[in-house]
């Protein structure tokens, strides 16, 4: 199937603050290092990874809320990064996002009509009462009733408020949602009903989401692909039933270690890393995560490894699966 959304080469440099007295550069922290992705219509593509190891920030540059350094962006063919102004406003239309705080996330000032209409409003679409109707309808699909309209954020529980942000990033019939950790901030017995509602409209209408989070209980659930994030860098992409099934890189032996395995009464063997993530201002040579590995050899320490497609579709890097120039 042809991608929706095909990003190559990301990176995103934020600056560390000024040069101390003995440095010629300003530092800068290396949040995005070279990131490919792709996503599908109606495929999740889920990112995992500690905090810190660049998945939100690859969101928000595949929507431009951040500007990228480097890298092409194209959504349905187009290069997101060369489109005029007004052509990138267009196609900004079938491009949303649904944040983790459903809470912060929406202006307690406003009524729910006025936040859900709010994408409408921006872009020109239909009269008042067109919109009101729209707003009516989201409400609706996403298990509220239109009279909550009239009502202000405050006077919902979290899993209504996310409701509400929803129903926002429907309303302009987007093709693509970038979930950025969406029910993290919801209670546990919550947090199925937002998913099973996510996973209905994806149905429904081909959405495809890019769904950022850390939990991976949750990305077995929603994803089809998962692309492991450590330090800036994707180090394992494999169909989520494969990388569950055997993950290749140790990096992702070790995040999936920690999940249980549903049906299984036998325990998994706990592979616990040493050491904190390095600095994203000064990531270890060659392999990133050659600090915390236990297979690391002085090879790692040398040669950054690839992303190289192996076995069953995959993308792994790491030496000791795609050895040093196998490609
Ligand atoms: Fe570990 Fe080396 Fe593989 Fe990196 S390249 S994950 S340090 S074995």
């Amino acid at each position: 199937m042809s991608a929706l959304l095909q990003a190559t080469g990301l990176v995103k440099h934020f600056p560390a603050g000024k040069p101390g007295l003995f440095e010629r550069a300003p530092q800068v922290v290396r949040a995005v290092d070279g990131v490919d992705l792709s996503v599908a219509p109606g495929e999740t593509l889920a990112l995992v990874g500690e905090s810190g190891c660049g998945k939100s920030t690859t969101g928000r540059l595949i929507l431009r809320l951040i500007e990228p350094d480097a890298g092409t962006i194209l959504f349905q063919g187009r290069d997101l990064r060369r489109e005029p102004p007004a052509r990138l406003r267009e196609l900004r239309r079938d491009m949303q996002i649904i944040f983790q705080d459903p809470f912060g996330s929406l202006d307690p000032r406003m009524t729910v009509g006025r936040i859900v209409a709010e994408p409408l409003v921006v872009h020109g679409v239909g009269t008042t009462a067109e919109r009101a109707r729209r707003v009516a309808q989201l409400l609706e699909r996403v298990g509220l009733a239109p009279a909550h309209a009239a009502r202000h954020p405050h006077e919902f529980s979290g899993g209504q408020r996310q409701r509400i942000g929803i129903a926002r990033a429907l309303a302009l019939d987007p093709k693509l949602i970038v979930c950025d950790e969406p029910v993290s901030a919801l209670d546990v017995s919550i947090q199925a009903q937002v998913l099973n509602l996510m996973l209905d409209l994806q149905r429904e209408r081909g959405l495809g989401y890019i769904f950022i989070s850390h939990n991976l209980a949750v990305v077995r659930y929603m994803a089809n692909r998962i692309a492991v994030m450590y330090l800036g860098k994707i180090v394992e992409e494999a169909a989520r039933d494969d990388l569950f099934a055997a993950p290749q890189h140790p990096y992702t032996k070790a995040l999936l270690s920690a999940v249980p395995e549903p049906g299984s009464a036998r325990a998994k063997q706990r592979i616990v890393l040493t050491g904190d993530v390095p600095s994203a201002i000064d990531p270890p040579s060659g392999c990133r995560f050659r600090t915390r590995c236990p297979h690391a050899t002085e090879t790692c320490a040398r040669l950054e490894p690839a992303l190289t497609p192996v076995a069953d579709g995959r993308n792994v890097a790491c030496h000791l699966v795609t050895p040093p120039g196998h490609a």
